[in-house]
Formats: C-alpha cells, structure tokens, sequence
C-alpha cells in the first residue's frame, strides 16, 4: 500500500478557537488583556523592507532581551516558536537513553504525544488522589522527567524543596520543568539553573505576556544543556522564528510594569472566581495558575459543559480517565467571570 511506510501518529488536539466575539472563551488560558503597548510600538515601527531577508538564526535580539531582563548570560536562554516548539526540541534532544521517561499521568497532554513522535519511551506516573506529585516515584530509573509548575490541567503547584529532591535523585538524567503558568503566583526554578547542570526551566509568552498568537517560547539551562538543545534546533530549522516575533518578543519582555500589572489583574480574578465556585459547591485543588481545575459533585461536568456552550461560554473538557468528572476553566476578564458565575448560579439551584 502507498501509505504503508508512512509515520502514523495520534495528534494532539488543542482547545476549540473561535472567531464569534460574543463567546466568552475561557478555554484555552489565554490572557484575557492585550499585549504590553510597547508591542505595539514595537511593531509600529518595524522595518518592512527587513522582511525581505532572513531573520537572525540565533534569535539575537530576542534572546539578549530576555538574558537582561532575567539577569542571565545569553548562552543560558533558548528561544522557539512558543514553548511547543521548544518542548518538542527537548524530547528530541534530551531523551535518547531509551529508558522511558517519567511524567505524571494527568499533566499536559503533548507530553505523550512528543514522547510518541519522537520515539521516546515513557512511563505516566499516576498522581495521588489529591492529585499530588509523589516525589519519591521519581527515584526510580528512567530516561529524563518533565513535569509542569504548577501542573496543568490540575494547577496544583509544587515547591522548589521537591523540584531540588528529584533533581538530587537523578543526576544523570535531564529533568524539565515546565513553568508555562509560573507567573500567577508560583516560585520559579530558575535559580537552580546554575546549581544544577541537568535542570531545563521552560517558559512562555502565551499566557503571562498575552502573546499566544505571535508563539515565543523560551527555556532556560545550564550553557551545556542551552549548546545541545541549539545544535538540535540548527539541525531542524534554521529560521524557528520570525522577525516580528523577534521585535515584538523583545519589547515585551523589557516592560515589566505591565506585566506585573497584568498578571495581577489575572490573579485578582482568580481567587474571587473561586470564591464563587465554592459557594457554588464546585470542588478545587487551590490553583496557582490562570485556570480553576474544578469539579463538582451534584453534577456532571459534560453536562455543565454543554449548559455554558449553548449560553456562548466555551471551557475545556478532557475526556480522560480520572479527570471526566472536571472542567478546566481559564480565568478571563472580571466581566467574563461575572457571566460565567451568574450562568452556573442558574444551573446550580
Ligand atoms: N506547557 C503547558 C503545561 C501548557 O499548558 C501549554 C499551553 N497549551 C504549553 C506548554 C504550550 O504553550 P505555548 O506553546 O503556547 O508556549
């Protein structure tokens, strides 16, 4: 057969997109606020004639911008076209001992699926029933470990003290981080970067700095681990990413103020949201991230689901083992919020 030596892969599926500006999109933990106005500026003033070239391979003027914001030398930063991208180069570059590599069985659901296009084996280690990571199931042998900080889609988050254990128990083996929602109230590992030569922060700009639509990506490492991760990328695409990413993703990150700002709006909203799913009988682990991981227990969270569609609010449902029960509802604006507790108080009575 024509298709018999083709790669045949399960893709991974991401959260709906619309285009209809009355849907309340709570769904994908976008930032509900536009990008820093420096974006703008920034973009404004691009050079159209720069277009005609190719932009810089090594992402120069992004990564500089980054390295001085986070006080790190350039040759620590990575950059790529959103942390998918940078993931993805991570599997491929990290993970080749052919031991599986460990991460928990309810966690972001690309970790299996890069694991599977890369060739990689892999071991999901199940979380305790407060969906907890247990650290000392990571003690055992195996290829690397990824997990992310807080977790996704639980938002439950982790201390350094057990990212410092897991990185002690395996010295030999990469350990990534994931800090895709670092931002919205958990500790950063990266501090450990220079303590431990086998640790990968990674980070993005699509939910924090409001940027998911223009895909920027970073991680963080020692220089060994940031030279292989850059000769894999080398070797794969030259031009990861685009001029105006570039421009845009430097101007961003130098404009802290309003990054703190946004980010505190964002958790500002949060916690009065879970406020008001708790009074709504809605059962949570408490969240360090842009998003309510909740379930309750009267009603079935498909039902829930198809309730808000049919009233234009669209929230994220994982027809997965153990988490069937559960909605993943990204925080918005105050006044999605409101709309979103004032439907569920129609539905709860
Ligand atoms: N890691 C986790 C845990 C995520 O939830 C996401 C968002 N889907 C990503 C990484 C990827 O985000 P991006 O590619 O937009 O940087």
């Amino acid at each position: 057969m024509f298709e018999d030596n083709f790669r045949k892969v399960e893709p991974y599926t991401p959260g709906e997109q619309t285009n209809d500006p009355s849907v309340v999109k709570i769904n994908t933990n976008e930032c509900p606020y536009p990008p820093s106005p420096e974006v703008e500026k920034a973009l404004k003033n691009l050079d159209l004639d720069k277009l005609r070239l190719y932009p810089q391979p090594a992402c120069n003027l992004l990564v500089d911008a980054i390295a001085e914001v986070y006080g790190l030398p350039a040759d620590q930063v990575f950059v790529g076209v959103g942390s998918d991208d940078v993931l993805s180069m991570a599997f491929m570059t990290f993970f080749n001992s052919g031991k599986p590599v460990l991460f928990p069985d309810i966690t972001y659901s690309f970790y299996d699926v890069w694991a599977n296009l890369h060739g990689v084996p892999y071991k999901q280690i199940p979380l305790d029933k407060d969906f907890n990571i247990v650290k000392e199931d990571y003690y055992q042998e195996n290829g690397g470990i990824i997990f992310p900080n807080p977790n996704a889609p639980t938002g439950v988050l982790v201390g350094l003290d057990m990212i410092e254990d897991i990185l002690v128990h395996n010295p030999n083996r990469v350990v990534i981080v994931d800090e895709a929602y670092i931002d919205f109230g958990g500790e950063s590992a990266l501090p450990l970067i220079d303590k431990y030569e086998n640790l990968l922060v990674v980070q993005t700009y699509s939910k924090s700095r409001a940027l998911a639509g223009i895909r920027i990506g970073m991680a963080f490492g020692s220089k060994k681990l940031i030279k292989y991760l850059s000769d894999v990328k080398f070797s794969f695409n030259s031009y990861t990413m685009n001029t105006p990413a570039l421009v845009a993703g430097a101007a961003a990150i130098r404009d802290k103020e309003y990054f703190e700002m946004t980010v505190a709006k964002v958790i500002k909203t949060r916690e009065w949201m879970k406020e008001e799913l708790k009074k709504l009988g809605f059962e949570f682990r408490d969240s360090m991230s842009n998003f309510v991981f909740a379930t309750h227990p009267k009603y079935k969270a498909k039902d829930i689901l198809d309730y808000l569609r049919a009233n234009k609010v669209l929230v994220r449902y994982f027809n997965n083992p153990r988490i069937d029960n559960y909605l993943r509802i990204s925080v918005g604006t105050d006044e999605q919020a409101n709309k979103l507790i004032a439907l569920l108080k129609d539905y709860i009575k």
